[in-house]
């Protein structure tokens, strides 16, 4: 019988908990108030997403004066409104890559469901069906939808939902820490990786192959950054078979990685770039799919081909949400955010870093305003996970807010945040890591 306090199926959470769930009510600057009246250091701003902090009054107005003026017209057979053709530009103009045109949705999981769709597509419309079989990695994140859920590496993502299947393929995750990679040298360890992925595509057939996705920094898969030239090298591979590559941009677009994009920030060279959280700051739900200028083309003839382009959401470059992400980018532009994290990021770095050796820590890492710290619980003698759960605890009851991914603990906070709330982060996380440490003693 279900105790279930309430009649929301909550999402990403086990559905047979009997208490309730932690209710947040209020929001300003980088903290967030608990329906209790308790304030927290917002550690992962929101879900790695609200890059502007939660007072911003600039998007509330924008958000007030669409609603206003036009709080929705859609954008099918070639009616649209005004404020999704400019924010369509608004995108094109800080493109890192040459862009056709840029699609809208609603999420990052949507988003990726449409370039992966569009991957088949640019196939098919060049006689080229049979290629449609996706490549992701192994402990990457790209959503729950069908197709996104499928790309997921991350089996609790597929099992019961009777997701991934035939059409996708996972190659290693690229963590410099995997066992099986364990004394070999980075350099030795991106040969391996490639050489894995290149049998992978080689065993199923490249001519199957349509795209491969991947975060340029793997986040809910315990923050995992790709060991050097990795992008590189497999780009080879890519462009050796003909295979299309997907960058899942929802974490670190607009600025978290102290450029831009990661994109530009690790020098890749994607086809399609997926982006979604910060680009309103999530304060409504919105997504851009960046096309680049060849497989844009490739699009428009296979349209030709059926007589329009059979996609698209009602919501799709709502003007609402637009208007939003017009404002979010202009803000983002007008104060240099990404030039703000490149200030800010060595100040966490530096925090960080103090952890590495610790008692119970088994990696430190971090990029931009991203960090992890990866518990060992080998060392403490504790489940896979735990440690993680208790040092989320502990931050909670210390005022700050994190995410634990298994056993790795992870900082996203909101862009806008000063080296003196960075101090204060790394504050109450120490003061949380000690309270672990003692209770284990
Ligand atoms: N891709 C990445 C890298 C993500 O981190 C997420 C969500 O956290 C998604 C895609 C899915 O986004 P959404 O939850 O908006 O569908």
């Amino acid at each position: 019988m279900s105790t279930a306090p309430t009649r929301m199926l909550e999402p990403h959470t086990p559905l047979y908990l009997d208490t309730p769930p932690h209710v947040i009510t209020e929001g300003s600057g980088i903290e967030v108030r608990d329906a209790e009246g308790r304030w927290y250091v917002d550690g992962v701003a929101g879900l790695w997403s609200v890059t502007l902090g939660y007072s911003e009054p600039r998007l509330v107005r924008a958000a007030t004066e669409q609603m206003n003026r036009l709080p929705f017209y859609g954008s099918f057979n070639h009616r649209t409104n005004d404020v999704a053709l400019a924010l369509a530009a608004d995108v094109a103009e800080i493109s890192p890559i040459p862009m056709g045109r840029v699609f809208f949705g609603n999420s990052g999981s949507d988003a990726n469901d449409s370039a992966i769709k569009f991957a088949r597509y640019y196939h098919w419309a060049q006689g080229r069906p049979e290629r449609r079989k996706i490549i992701s990695h192994h402990c990457g994140y790209h959503g729950t939808t069908l197709a996104a859920g499928s790309a997921t590496g991350l089996s609790h993502i597929h099992h019961g939902f009777g997701l991934a299947g035939d059409d996708f393929l996972s190659a290693h995750c690229p963590d410099p820490l995997h066992p099986a990679s364990r004394g070999m040298s980075e350099e030795e360890q991106v040969d391996w990786l490639v050489r894995d992925f290149e049998n992978l595509v080689l065993e199923t057939g490249p001519e199957t192959v349509a795209a491969f996705i991947s975060e340029p920094i793997l986040g809910a898969g315990g923050l995992i950054i790709p060991p050097a030239g990795y992008f590189a090298r497999i780009q080879e591979v890519l462009d050796r078979h003909g295979i299309l590559f997907i960058a899942d941009e929802v974490i670190t677009g607009y600025g978290r990685t102290g450029q831009m994009f990661a994109t530009t920030a690790l020098g890749l060279r994607p086809d399609i770039i997926t982006s979604a959280k910060g680009l309103s700051s999530s304060y409504l739900p919105i997504s851009a799919t960046l096309v680049g200028e060849r497989v844009s083309e490739v699009l428009a003839e296979g349209s030709r081909q059926i007589g329009t382009f059979g996609h698209g959401f009602t919501y799709s470059g709502h003007p609402v949400a637009a208007a939003v992400a017009r404002e979010t980018l202009a803000i983002v532009r007008e104060r240099d955010i990404p030039g703000h994290v490149c200030e800010v990021a060595p100040h966490l770095a530096r925090g960080l870093e103090k952890f590495r050796g610790a008692e119970l820590v088994r990696d430190v890492r971090h990029y931009g305003l991203l960090g992890g710290v990866q518990f060992d619980p080998e060392q403490a003698g504790a489940e896979p996970g735990r440690l993680g759960q208790e040092v989320l605890e502990a931050a909670k009851q210390r005022g700050l807010l994190l995410r634990a991914m298994g056993d790795t603990v992870v900082f996203a906070p909101p862009l806008i945040i000063t080296p003196g709330q960075v101090d204060e982060v790394l504050e109450r996380f120490t003061a949380a890591y000690d309270d672990v440490l003692a209770s284990r003693r």
